[in-house]
């Protein structure tokens, strides 16, 4: 074949095709185009997932009567005339693009009125031929009907979805604005049936509570930080520790008012809560990031999805920043709630049944053995240890130390309740923090081992052992490749200086290969998190009462008091509420 220019239709819909790709594609224009118009109140109606129909309308400015033909124009647009404008872009539209692929791929239907006059004007375009304008009443906005999406282009059509997927793309999308622009006021008509609405009040959390429901979006923790030197502001709303979920896609980030996709941010968003959320648990989060918009390029995506900064590690840092502090400022103490422990006299048959039939060691779990210690058994081993630590505000109610129970969990008296604390987790944030401090001081006390101990480890092991080397001796391991399959220790932190050292070696290394690579300045803290993890004192170990007493005092001054090194809680609150209600006292 001869090299020739494609005729213009072919060529408009290899365009369109860059731009419209489902129908939640249109959607996301023509919310754009309504909020550019500065509109208020944006409705979107969807017939079969938007394959027969589209419909947005806005309270926006309207389009002069004498524009509408060459909007529909490719690269025809309101927004933009130079390219030093692409510079300082603050509209969400800047291509001219929209309009002329939609017109191409589907049967469009344009009312619109600029509010000059009592009257509007209507035009069809289909198949990108214009009908004559007519004059109709219609209030100041545009509604924008686009029918039959890719109509004239069965092999897009093909690659649609089930109903559900593509509306689920589409409802999604409609959150992400809303919450992008909180004081505008979205509805979205399914079929028929009213979806989602938000208020339009201006306040994310309204949005939140929409989309999330009341009670998560009550508990989402406030991020506020601005300015610094680059100027960057973070705001928005994230989960606290205890509320996570199984994928990243809860995660919203929003641009000079534009969502965008970014797993480097949203990971800046996770390392918040490094320590704080469990394994492979992801939050919720909707944050925006302002900035000068000169400091950002949207230019670089065709769906405008993906953006380029010009500090990118000055904006990584203010996130991560802005919502750590957030977290350590707010985070609550999970609370037992709910009638699940509740057992009516029916239920209390069937669980005495339940108990007596398990097997004997079940049984023994299940049935709490209350060990209060006496100081009679004190084992001196954790004395040293549990002597008062570094200053700091304590971020924990007054607590009151009562007992040890099934030698793993403390319970202690607060002015709210009932605290249950786990002994291994709560050691663990204590030996964190203060091996963690030790280290920023460059202060780490290290005992050297008499005789420098041989371990052996497995190929593998070494290997992952080499690439933590650097990170381990900063926090005190004097150690060295010894042969292929074996290290030499010769000395360690003194605050883990105890028990087996193989045992605690291998438990680190162990620890240290599962999940993702750290950033830099993040090493040192995924060490110290899996040497405490050894190092802590285990469940199923008996303490004294002083070492019982001695613990809580630590934790006290522990700055993130309420969760282990790993995310999982240190404690759990039976309130005097929740007490009252179980017992049947109200
Ligand atoms: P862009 O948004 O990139 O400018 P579009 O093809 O989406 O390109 O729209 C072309 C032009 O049509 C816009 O620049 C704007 O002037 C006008 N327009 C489109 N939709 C609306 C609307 N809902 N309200 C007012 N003007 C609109
Ligand atoms: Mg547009």
């Amino acid at each position: 074949m001869p090299i020739h220019i494609l005729p213009e239709d072919v060529a408009s819909k290899i365009a369109a095709g860059e731009v419209i790709e489902r129908p939640a594609s249109v959607v996301k224009e023509l919310i754009e185009n309504a909020i550019d118009a500065g509109a208020h109140t944006v409705h979107v109606e969807i017939r079969q997932a938007g394959r027969r129909l589209i419909r947005i309308s806005d309270d926006g400015c309207g389009i002069p009567a004498d524009e509408i033909e060459v909007a529909f124009a490719r690269h025809a647009t309101s927004k933009l005339d130079t390219v030093d404008d692409l510079e300082h872009i603050r509209t969400l539209g800047f291509r001219g693009e929209a309009l002329a692929s939609i017109a191409a791929v589907a049967q469009v239907t344009l009312t619109t009125s600029t509010g000059q006059s009592q009257v509007g004007t209507r035009v069809r375009v289909d198949g990108g031929e214009f009908d004559r304008p007519e004059p109709i009443a219609h209030p100041r906005g545009t509604t924008i009907g686009v029918e039959n999406l890719f109509f004239n282009v069965p092999a897009r059509l093909k690659f649609l979805r089930a109903d559900a997927t593509e509306r689920k793309h589409i409802e999604t999308l409609l959150t992400r604005y809303a919450m992008a622009y909180s004081g505008v006021r979205f509805s979205v008509e399914n079929d028929g049936r009213l979806t989602f609405r938000s208020p339009g009040s201006g306040d994310l959390r309204d949005v939140l509570i929409q989309v999330y429901g009341l009670s998560t979006a009550q508990g989402m923790l406030f991020v506020e930080a601005g300015g610094g030197e680059h100027q960057v502001c973070v705001s928005g709303y994230v989960s606290p520790p205890d509320e996570h979920r199984a994928t990243r896609s809860e995660i919203s980030l929003f641009v000079n008012g534009r969502w965008i996709q970014d797993s480097s941010l949203a990971y800046a968003v996770e390392q918040a809560y490094h320590t704080l959320l469990p394994q492979g648990r992801h939050p919720l989060a909707a944050i925006k990031i302002d900035l000068p918009p000169e400091e950002v390029d949207v230019n670089v995506h065709p769906a405008k999805s993906e953006v380029k900064f010009q500090r990118r590690d000055a904006v990584f840092r203010a996130v991560q920043r802005a919502v750590r502090s957030a977290l350590i400022e707010q985070s609550p103490i999970p609370t037992a709630t709910g009638p699940a422990q509740s057992w009516g006299v029916d239920g209390w048959q069937e669980r005495r049944e339940a108990l007596i039939g398990a097997s004997a060691s079940q049984a023994a779990a299940t049935q709490a053995t209350l060990d209060l210690i006496s100081s009679a058994q004190s084992d001196s081993r954790w004395e040293g240890e549990f002597e008062a630590g570094a200053t700091g505000q304590a971020k924990l109610p007054p607590l009151r130390a009562i007992g040890q129970i099934g030698r793993t969990y403390i319970i202690a008296e607060g002015p709210e309740g009932m605290y249950l604390i786990d002994q291994h987790a709560a050691h663990e944030r204590v030996m964190y923090e203060r091996l963690l401090a030790q280290h920023e001081a460059s202060d780490v006390p290290v005992q050297t081992l008499l005789e420098p101990l041989a371990v052996e480890l497995t190929p593998g092991q070494v290997d992952e052992m080499a690439l933590w080397l650097d990170g381990l001796h900063a926090l005190g391991f004097e150690i060295e490749p010894f042969g292929p399959n074996t290290v030499l220790v010769r000395a360690l932190p003194a605050l883990l200086a105890r028990g087996d050292v193989r045992e605690l070696l291998v438990g680190i290394v162990d620890e240290l290969s599962l999940g993702e690579e750290p950033l830099a300045e993040d090493v040192h803290r995924r060490i110290a998190a899996a040497a405490c993890k050894q190092g802590a004192v285990k469940a199923g170990q008996t303490l004294s009462a002083e070492e019982v007493r001695g613990l809580i005092e630590q934790l006290e001054q522990t700055t993130s008091p309420r969760t282990c090194p790993h995310g999982r809680p240190t404690m759990i609150l039976l309130s005097q509420g929740w007490l009252e209600r179980e017992f049947g006292r109200r």
